[in-house]
């Protein structure tokens, strides 16, 4: 049976990092959850759904059999891709705006059945690793390998301000250091599904490891 790989955390601790190397070490295909629950947030704004934080839930449930969320490969990148309803919308997901209404939508009940349900039938086949909050404990409980990923606030929102900024992002530590902290308190307190380790995970706390020592610590342990 080909093998299936849960990482599950709090934010910005490196899960994408470690999932996108293991995923070309053991040629298996990564699909990022967060980036799902990112198009939905991304799709809530660009439609009036969510208004200075406040979200119109009956209007965003109305329209979600309208949202299609996929993943393409990228030619030149080589990496996936994610799409919203027929749009590249990779770098539209990754903005402050974004990342500071994600977790109240990731937080209602229809939209993580849908979201869970559509990463069900992509890993199904396995060969897959997926990174996110639920994916040890609910998304794939039976997963060969879990691991959940933290490192201190401080550390994760320098890395997160390092990588806006490498890109052109506008914007203060302490506006990222406070998304990091608010998305943490949210995705460990919601009622659906919260952030917690499935008790056979492995934990990873990164504060003090680069990238290379993070993988040769997991690749260790797939060898146990
Ligand atoms: O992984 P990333 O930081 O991009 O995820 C963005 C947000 O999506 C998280 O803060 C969380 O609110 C939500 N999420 C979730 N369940 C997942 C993946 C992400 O609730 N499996």
């Amino acid at each position: 049976d080909k093998i299936i790989i849960a990482i599950d955390g709090h934010s910005s601790c490196g899960k994408s990092t470690i999932a996108k190397d293991l995923a070309k070490k053991l040629s298996l295909i990564y699909i990022d959850t967060g980036a799902m629950y990112r198009a939905v947030t991304l799709f809530a704004l660009s439609r009036g759904v969510i208004n200075d934080g406040v979200i119109n839930v009956d209007k965003l449930q109305d329209s979600l059999s309208e949202i299609v969320v996929e993943f393409k490969r990228n030619s030149s990148t080589g990496e996936l891709d994610t799409w919203l309803n027929g749009e590249n919308v990779e770098k539209a997901i990754r903005t402050l705006e974004v990342s500071n209404n994600v977790s109240a939508i990731s937080a209602l009940k229809f939209v993580r059945e849908r979201l869970v349900k559509l990463q069900q039938e992509m890993g199904q086949s396995g060969g897959v690793v997926l990174d996110g909050r639920d994916i040890g404990t609910v998304v794939f409980p039976n997963a060969d390998i879990k691991l959940f990923m933290t490192a201190s606030p401080e550390v994760r929102a320098q890395r997160r301000f390092d990588e806006m900024q490498s890109k052109g992002e506008d914007v203060s530590f302490e506006d990222v250091l406070s998304n990091v902290q608010n998305r943490d308190h949210i995705d460990s307190t919601r009622a659906e599904s919260p952030l917690r380790k499935a008790d056979d995970a492995l934990v990873l706390d990164n504060s003090f490891m680069n990238r290379e020592e993070q993988f040769d610590w997991v690749l260790e342990k797939l060898s146990e």
